[in-house]
């Protein structure tokens, strides 16, 4: 459908009327005084009172307001970092590592040093460290070694309103660590007004408000469903620039393949156009490289107009100056679990109208500004939902249920969510760790489950590891959790895919992805790590130094663990056998001519185009997957062939060997055995439910 706008003309002269673009206010002034002009400056001292006269503060305040940059540099000032560091949780990688370097410039330090931050298998702190940036997922794990987070004076959960996993879970701790610690001090922020909530949860708690400075925003809504938002976001931005108006533009899209997608046919369309201006287009998203994503921010030469396209990290996280136009596609990414799979995947779904409002928003911090809707006005009120649905309500709780049973959690169920997680994502999650091995029959840590919860991986990874010890090839799996541990090792420059998939194709071992990422880690090593080899096999070295660093991490863990790091040298077998004792609840059979049907659950499942097994004329009869990604297809991602009988062996709850005529093959159990342990296990869930009402 042709997406077709209402026009204003008084848009015209509210541009007009708008003092000067704030790209050179940033130009002109010092850090101080760019500090000063912050909304949250003016309510400072009377803000740093309210803290003083209580131990929880809810701070609500309009993105943009100064909240992530000025409060840590607040409590600093006000000497609350001479007992301890002053910490401030980000649901976001990006917007941590971001924050910090900015707060460091604003306090002319080295990043690392006064300022730092961490993050997954990233530690940018040193001993000299104030004020600490960091993953809420960081912070949760900091709690396992030190419950009650001495080494903080006060920690600051940021962006509250996003209301991602680890920050409902640190909710929960942090409501008793500030009754135990009363000299810790607990500021929860948040973008948007639903404060009473926050406010009650931690026992009816002071809300302060940071007044706000906003200008109106026009908002305008596609006439006709759009079909391409990505085309009609291309269409919409252009019209913007052609015309006269001063302003930046932001492009709201789900991911990073959209958001690659849009600016390259921006700028294609931009050289046929002839005698078009200059347009500075500037993607944003998790995966791309630091040095890029600071490029957002910026200054543009002098008249050159910016565009940035971004997934939601710009709603509320990061936020750019000098927006005056936002292109709303009206899609996120978000982490759902998806029980037909039996595993969270991440999908494209339509926003909120909370996200809606939030993304409009951005268009009027320094003067009023227009939002492009891609969608229709009736859309936004019948398809949408009003708020987003808290992650831990969607997704799946396996990491978080191992986290709390090591914190010494007894029973979830009683645990103090803010909003709990439907009792079915706990269970279901207390079952694949059962399975795992990780909970005994009463729901019990077990001595490997407490191992699993030192290594900051998903539960499967971790009991790769530690059965990787018993089975005398730590080394070769401590590589390969690395290398699962970062995105796309291999790439496929345009023009070139022949070249790159020939390269590729040689380091591949035809009975797993595994082995072959393995594979490339040693050939990699054995080269001296060196760049120039990785750019003649069509692989990214940035990737793989994150690699290395990833492996050393984890090597660390492992060698406090007392577990010794050996290699089985060209042994395979037992890695891949290694493999199965952790992804047997994720196995496949064949069962036609390159069809796979998943063990437990019967659905087709496809080996993807890009795997080593693809195509090889080999097709073993039982494989276990990492992950399942959906496209046009259900495919299996990261495949490696197992034998039948170490399905038997490693998961005995699912499969036993059955000998037919042929013997020795292996044949999958009837799923009675399946259901008859998941019911086992709800009766044991039920039985520890029943004791505990007993004991209260
Ligand atoms: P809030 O947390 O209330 O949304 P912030 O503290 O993030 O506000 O932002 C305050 C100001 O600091 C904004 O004008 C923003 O543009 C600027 N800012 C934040 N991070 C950076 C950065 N990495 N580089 C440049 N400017 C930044
Ligand atoms: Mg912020």
């Amino acid at each position: 459908g042709e997406t077709d706008y209402k026009t204003d003309q008084q848009f015209a002269e509210h541009i007009k009327n708008t003092p000067e673009a704030s790209s050179d206010f940033a130009r002109k002034k010092t850090y101080a005084q760019q500090r000063q002009y912050l909304p949250v400056f003016a309510a400072r001292q009377e803000l740093l009172n309210v803290i003083r006269e209580n131990n929880i503060v809810i701070v609500i305040g309009e993105t943009g307001s100064g909240k992530t940059t000025q409060l840590t540099q607040y409590l600093h000032e006000e000497g609350y970092s001479k007992f301890g560091m002053i910490g401030c949780t980000q649901p976001r990688r990006v917007a941590a590592m971001s924050v910090a370097k900015r707060v460091s410039d604003e306090m002319n330090t080295k990043l690392g040093e006064d300022v730092g931050y961490a993050i997954r298998f990233e530690d940018c702190t040193s001993d000299k460290t104030v004020i600490k940036y960091m993953t809420d997922g960081i912070l949760l794990r900091e709690s396992l070694r030190d419950p009650d987070l001495d080494n903080y004076s006060a920690v600051i959960m940021d962006e509250a309103h996003e209301r991602s996993l680890n920050t409902d879970v640190l909710f929960g701790l942090l409501r008793e660590v500030v009754t135990r610690r009363t000299d810790l001090k607990l500021i929860v922020t948040s973008a948007t007004m639903d404060a009473t909530k926050f406010s009650l949860f931690f026992g009816n708690v002071p809300t302060f408000n940071i007044p706000g400075r906003t200008f109106p925003v026009e908002v305008m809504f596609s006439k006709n469903p759009c079909e391409d938002y990505v085309e009609a976001a291309v269409k919409q931005a252009l019209q913007i620039h052609l015309q006269p108006h001063e302003g930046d533009i932001l492009i709201f899209m789900p991911g990073q393949e959209d958001i690659e997608v849009t600016c390259e046919t921006l700028a294609e369309r931009l050289n046929e156009i002839a005698d078009a201006p200059q347009l500075l287009v500037l993607p944003i998203y998790s995966q791309l490289p630091s040095d890029l994503q600071a490029k957002i921010f910026q200054k543009s030469s002098d008249g050159l107009r910016k565009c940035v396209v971004a997934t939601n990290i710009a709603e509320t996280s990061l936020t750019v100056d000098g927006i005056k136009f936002v292109v709303d596609s009206g899609y996120c990414k978000m982490k759902v679990y998806n029980p037909r799979i039996g595993m969270d995947a991440l999908q494209i779904y339509p926003i909120s109208q909370a996200n809606a409002n939030q993304r409009s928003g951005r268009a009027g911090r320094t003067g009023p500004g227009q939002c492009f809707r891609l969608y229709t006005e009736r859309q936004y009120k019948d398809d949408l939902l009003m708020g987003t649905v808290p992650e831990i309500q969607r997704t799946n709780l396996a990491n978080t249920v191992l986290l709390l049973k090591s914190l010494g959690v007894q029973d979830l169920l009683q645990f103090h969510f803010m909003d709990p997680p439907p009792q079915d994502n706990i269970l279901n999650s207390l079952y694949q760790l059962w399975v795992l091995g990780a909970l005994d029959n009463t729901g019990e840590l077990t001595s490997l489950g407490r191992q699993m919860a030192e290594f900051p991986l998903d539960p499967p990874q971790c009991k790769m590891l530690i059965v990787s010890s018993a089975m005398n090839c730590t080394a070769d799996v401590l590589i390969i959790v690395s290398m699962l541990s970062v995105p796309s090792i291999f790439y496929r420059p345009k023009g070139r895919e022949e070249d790159s998939d020939s390269v590729r194709e040689k380091f591949q071992v035809p009975e797993s992805d595994h082995l072959t990422m393995l594979n490339v880690y040693n050939q990699w090593k054995q080269n001296n790590y060196s760049a120039s080899w990785c750019n003649e096999h069509f692989i990214h070295v940035k990737a793989m130094r994150k690699v290395r660093e990833v492996r050393q991490q984890l090597k660390d863990i492992m060698v406090q663990q007392k577990i010794e790091i050996i290699s089985c040298g060209t042994d395979w077998d037992i890695i891949r056998k290694c493999i199965c004792s952790a992804y047997f609840h994720q196995a496949a059979r064949l069962k036609g001519i390159g069809e796979y049907v998943n063990c437990r659950t019967g659905m087709p499942c496809h080996l993807h185009p890009t795997s080593a097994l693809f195509g090889m004329g080999f097709t073993p009869d039982y494989v276990v997957y990492h992950e399942l990604i959906m496209t046009s297809k259900e495919y299996m991602q990261t495949v490696t062939a197992v034998d039948g009988h170490w399905l038997a062996e490693l998961g005995p709850m699912f499969f036993t060997v059955k000998e037919t005529g042929k013997s020795g093959s292996a044949k999958r159990q009837t799923m009675e055995t399946l259901q008859e342990m998941e019911g086992s296990m709800r009766i044991a869930q039920e039985e520890m439910k029943a004791r505990k009402l007993e004991e209260e």
